[in-house]
């Protein structure tokens, strides 16, 4: 095992990421590959505690988040990618986390209560839902992980995790540690209509896009709801517009439109323009790679492949070591 901390982080395969995917989760794992022992998994069986009525894309959209993650600079040389259903344990060790977790445990989860009011058009009131936390519990446990890179919201997962960690040590003996929460800091951007940016709001500029689509995108974007002329003062506090700016484009630049926007010198259509011609080109490394990944399947096939075989030997370790404090290794 590597002297570095591991990690292990998971997104689940329901189709092509967006910029707050990418800016709330991957760019952070990009970056923690350097300090961390990561692992990196495609949650494919967790896409199921959703959308199990259509798992027809799920191929597809498994092979477009692996260019999207290697597109963005994940590296098998650095990190340890894989799939979850290429590890099977992680379907184990879940039913024997099920067998300890307290169903209270999981019905206070805040995001199952969330998720059932707002995934509406869904039926969510199935077992495998309510009890996704234990899969959780279990990808991440299997590998020992020690820290959880999640978002504010997410802390309670992790909460869960530690939970069923100190249960199954507390009965049969110490096996797991207690992984922490690693928060992340992540940029406040929101969709091209200021809601929050999401495939299923149609609000979203996606990794993928091409720099026409990128440029089509932002200048829809709605700016300074406040701001109806150009001889309207703006307010760059208040608009999704500068926060891009902020993340895209040079200081200098940055300050500038900022008093502009307050002196109504500067009209948005410009200021996008400006925007959209940064993010383009902050984007072209990652339009390069995904066609490199594109053009060449066997590649990104070999990367999963090679990747899932490391988990899964380390699954197997794990798996050992529960049954034999279980007492089930006949
Ligand atoms: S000028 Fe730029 S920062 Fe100001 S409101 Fe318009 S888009 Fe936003």
């Amino acid at each position: 095992m590597s002297d570095k901390k591991r990690i292990l982080s998971g997104m689940r395969p329901t189709g092509p990421l967006h910029m707050g995917n990418y800016l709330g989760a991957l760019a952070n794992w990009v970056n923690m590959q350097a300090q961390y022992d990561c692992y990196f998994f495609v949650a494919d069986w967790h896409a199921l505690t959703s959308d199990y009525e259509n798992p027809g894309p799920m191929a597809e959209y498994v092979r477009q988040i692996l260019i999207d993650w290697l597109s963005a600079g994940l590296s098998p040389d650095q990190s340890t990618i894989f799939i979850q259903s290429k590890v099977p344990e992680h379907t184990e060790l879940y039913l024997i986390f099920s067998m300890i977790t307290p169903v209270p445990w999981l019905e206070r989860n805040p995001t199952y209560k969330d998720q059932i009011v707002q995934l509406q058009n869904k039926d969510l009131s199935t077992f495998g839902f309510l009890g996704y936390p234990v899969l959780q519990a279990a990808d991440i446990l299997m590998y020992k992980a020690q820290g959880v890179p999640v978002g504010v919201d997410q802390v309670p997962h992790v909460e869960i995790t530690r939970e069923i960690a100190r249960r199954f040590n507390y009965l049969y003996g110490p096996v797991f540690p207690e992984p922490e929460a690693i928060l992340t800091e992540t940029p406040k951007i929101l969709g091209l209509d200021r809601r929050k940016m999401s495939k299923s709001y149609g609000n979203a500029i996606y990794l993928a896009d091409t720099p026409d689509e990128i440029e089509k995108k932002v200048m829809q974007m709605v700016t300074d709801p406040q701001r109806a002329r150009k001889s309207d003062p703006g307010n760059p506090d208040v608009c999704n517009v500068f926060e891009f700016h902020k993340l895209y484009t040079d200081k200098a630049t940055v300050e500038q439109i900022d008093k502009e926007c307050r002196r109504a010198t500067i009209g948005c259509v410009e200021c996008k323009k400006i925007m959209a011609a940064s993010l383009i080109e902050a984007m072209a490394p990652l339009h390069e790679k995904r066609h490199y990944y594109e053009s060449h399947p066997e590649i990104v096939d070999q990367i999963m492949t090679e990747g899932s075989a490391k988990a899964h030997q380390v699954a197997i370790e794990t798996m050992a070591q529960v049954k034999e404090t279980l007492k089930m290794n006949y």
